[in-house]
């Protein structure tokens, strides 16, 4: 496939954002903005913040906005008339909008609901950059087989990923050692056990350094999203996962290293801005501007390092114990996940409950081969089902939030 270059290049580059009113959807869009003329927008997504979903796509012109809640497309037709952005709603609309024909395609919206959108982009060859890490934890082999037929490129958004990305010598896989995932520790890395048992949604969302969605927040909380990154690693790199090593390093000034057989240790650095990695897959293969705050280390002073504490965060080892178990573990695992994170953040269940709901998950639902998206579709259904059992079951479930809660954007 011909890699199209960008920026300097006298034609735009054309893109779509699948998930453009979230967290990484936002700041993508804040980059386009801040480069005129140097990308065309050829579609945006959004799930139900239609305020959101207009105001973007009448300052970036896409062709097709599309609402994935139906429930959202009145709004959306009338916020957008007279515009000249198509307008559409639904999971076919939101298919539609991944296989248009733009040059890079940014996948981020979260969660499995992401997958079929991703497939579709990755189905239509070309660039995709890839924030959903779910997509890899549930359905790992089948989007890599489908990168393989249809010779896309996937550019790894996850700031870990994209360090890797950034230092490893693809064309010397041999003489790769271990990569080496660096991990804020979230917001209760000094905290005890006994207080975890007690932390609410707002704690778990508020992460120490970077700013990101609720559910990806508590993932950070609960470092399952380390757990979620290793799998990630494992689908894009080509190093096994016993080579694949967590180390906690709380400044998130390192995002990620890869060790090499000579002793050499390369590692990329930055302040915790997304629309760092979100720029270098964007410009890639050139780099492109990114308004991130410039990294002094004097300024810090000291960067730390020490190992994960496997006792109070136990998500790392069910995710590790997950890609050994292969076929739908990672699959179960990301869908159980999922339910108990949602159940915490509708304050039903509690914080360490979510480690407890996935274990428990991971232990009961049947594991069999995982070979097409159908395969993957089944498994993560009987999982999601399996986990709302577990959460019902546990002391003190409360089947509805005492106060009103926001969904995702
Ligand atoms: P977010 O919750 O802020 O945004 C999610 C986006 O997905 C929104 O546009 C939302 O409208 C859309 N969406 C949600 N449910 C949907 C559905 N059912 N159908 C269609 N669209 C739906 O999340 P985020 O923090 O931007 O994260 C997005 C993805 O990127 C996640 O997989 C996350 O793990 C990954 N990621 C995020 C960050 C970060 O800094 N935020 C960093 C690394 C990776
Ligand atoms: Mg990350």
């Amino acid at each position: 496939m011909a890699v199209v270059s960008t920026l300097a290049a006298a034609e735009p580059r054309s893109v779509t954002i699948l998930g453009s009113t979230g967290s990484v959807g936002c700041s993508t869009v804040d980059l386009i903005v801040r480069n005129p003329g140097a990308f065309r927008v050829e579609a945006l997504t959004g799930n139900a913040n239609v305020e959101l979903l207009a105001e973007q796509a009448r300052r970036l012109k896409p062709r097709l906005a599309v609402v994935a809640d139906v429930a959202g497309y009145g709004a959306l037709k009338a916020a957008l008339s007279g515009s000249g952005v198509e307008v559409a709603a639904g999971p076919e609309a939101l298919i539609e909008a991944a296989s248009r024909p733009a040059q890079w395609v940014m996948s981020a919206i979260v969660g499995a609901a992401g997958l079929s959108p991703t497939l579709a982009a990755i189905r239509r060859g070309g660039l995709v950059a890839l924030a959903n890490k779910e997509c890899l934890v549930s359905a790992g082999a089948v989007m890599m087989a489908e990168i393989e037929r249809s010779g896309a490129i996937l550019l790894p958004v996850d700031s870990e990923h994209s360090a890797i990305f950034q230092v490893l010598e693809f064309d010397k896989a041999d003489c790769i050692e271990r990569i080496i995932l660096t991990a804020s520790g979230g917001p209760f890395l000094r905290m005890a056990a006994a207080d975890m048992e007690r932390v609410t949604r707002e704690q778990a969302v508020a992460h120490p350094n970077w700013s990101m969605g609720a559910k990806i927040s508590v993932d950070s909380a609960t470092m399952m999203n380390k757990g979620l990154e290793l799998i990630e690693a494992y689908h894009l790199f080509p190093v096994e996962a016993e080579r694949i090593d967590i180390l906690v390093h709380p400044q998130s000034v390192i995002h990620s290293m890869v060790a090499y057989v000579d002793g050499s240790v390369l590692a990329q650095l930055g302040t915790p801005d997304m629309r760092t990695p979100i720029a270098f897959a964007l410009g890639w293969p050139k780099r492109m501007k990114a308004p991130a705050k410039r990294l002094s280390l004097a300024e810090i002073g000291t960067l730390t390092f020490e190992e994960p504490d496997p006792g109070r965060f136990p998500s790392m080892r069910l995710a590790r114990e997950a890609l050994q178990t292969g076929g739908a573990a990672t699959t179960i695992l990301n869908a159980a996940n999922e339910v108990a994170v949602h159940s915490f953040l509708e304050r039903q269940i509690g914080f360490l409950d979510i480690a407890r709901v996935v274990e428990r998950t991971l232990g009961a639902a049947a594991n069999g081969p995982v070979r097409t998206l159908e395969d993957v579709q089944a498994a993560d259904a009987a999982a999601r089902d399996m986990a709302k059992e577990f959460v019902s079951r546990l002391p003190g479930c409360r089947r509805s939030p005492p106060a009103t809660v926001n969904g995702p954007p």
